[in-house]
């Protein structure tokens, strides 16, 4: 499929999230990613939910609760049970398939023109579905360069609406952006109170790249959710730690895909729509920085080691 037929495409699935937008099924926001698709601003992510069952249990969960991006990856091994969920839902009438915006990721086992090409036709398998909205490259390491060439066709070709990376450190991004031919539209990485990352998110905006968190909620590290200041400053909104830390996230402009296996969890994460942090609130919140992650270290060799010799098959 040539670009013209992109842009057709993607004309087409506008013209559907407009409505949506329109309609205002939960009020939550809708951002424009650099080549024209809609995104919601917050969305719902399967990292560690292992049993397919409870995952799948989850999805649906989360589906009645509001949420319509999910964030899945063949690393999680879990695509089947989203797409079981995401079957199950279009089956029963809840939802239609274009009101979902569905991401996945290949891992770095899979970097390469004909293993990227597979794999991303076996999550699709997985998934159960026709069009991917979002396809991610999972790590910066090993071939990633012939890997995004991979996505850029895939892209060409109207497979997917959308690719980016996912973990990209500046100099990687920087790499990326001299020697691709479409700009990436997502860099998902870790971003929370306690991992401002502002450079890069500086470097995002200077390039139109969508920055999305992962770990949104630090993964429920350093005491988040009780936190003094990011519960003195929910109390002023009748509103929680979570709530005040994803809402802080949104307003500086980033994406958040926040896991919870708790459906009342679902609900109170996906409750930050009907009230606005303060600019006195927002820089509050950003002196929480520790300036590093204390999850994991991506300009580390060893992390780089580490996830090289993480393998999903044979
Ligand atoms: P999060 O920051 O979303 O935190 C999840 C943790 O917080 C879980 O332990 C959850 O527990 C708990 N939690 C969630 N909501 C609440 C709440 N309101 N009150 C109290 N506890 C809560 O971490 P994730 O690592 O899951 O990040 C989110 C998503 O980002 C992932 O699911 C995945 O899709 C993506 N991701 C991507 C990565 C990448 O390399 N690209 C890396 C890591 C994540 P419980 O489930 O028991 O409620």
């Amino acid at each position: 499929m040539d670009s013209k037929c992109c842009e057709l495409l993607a004309e087409k699935y506008e013209t559907r999230w407009g409505q949506l937008e329109m309609s205002n099924r939960n009020s939550m926001g809708i951002v424009k990613l650099n080549n024209g698709i809609c995104m919601p601003k917050e969305g719902y992510g399967v990292f560690q939910i292992k049993d397919l069952d409870i995952c799948e249990r989850c999805v649906l969960d989360a589906m009645d609760a509001g949420y319509r991006l999910f964030d899945t990856a063949a690393a999680y091994l879990n695509e089947e049970a989203v797409g079981r969920a995401i079957q199950k839902s279009i089956s029963a009438g809840m939802i239609k398939r274009e009101e979902l915006f569905i991401t996945t990721k290949i891992w770095i086992q899979d970097y390469g023109t004909q293993n990227t090409r597979r794999a991303f036709r076996e999550s699709m398998e997985r998934l159960g579905l026709s069009y991917l909205d979002l396809l991610l490259l999972h790590q910066p390491f090993g071939n990633w360069q012939e890997a995004w060439r991979t996505l850029e066709s895939l892209y060409l070709e109207g497979k997917v609406r959308a690719i980016g990376v996912s973990n990209f450190t500046i100099s990687k991004l920087g790499e990326l952006l001299t020697q691709a031919k479409i700009k990436p539209m997502i860099n998902q990485i870790e971003l929370h109170p306690f991992y401002l990352q502002e450079e890069a998110l500086a470097q995002m905006r200077r390039f139109q790249i969508q920055p999305e968190a992962w770990g949104p909620l630090c993964e429920g590290q350093k005491g988040i959710f009780t936190n003094p200041l990011l519960r003195s400053i929910g109390e002023k909104y009748g509103k929680t730690a979570a709530q005040v830390s994803l809402r802080w996230n949104i307003q500086r402009g980033v994406v958040v895909i926040p896991k919870s296996v708790h459906r009342d969890r679902m609900v109170e994460n996906i409750d930050v729509w009907n009230f606005t942090l303060s600019q006195q609130d927002m820089l509050a919140i950003a002196a929480l920085d520790v300036g590093c992650s204390e999850i994991i270290d991506f300009e580390s060799p060893a992390t780089e080691r580490l996830l090289l010799r993480w393998k999903l098959h044979e």
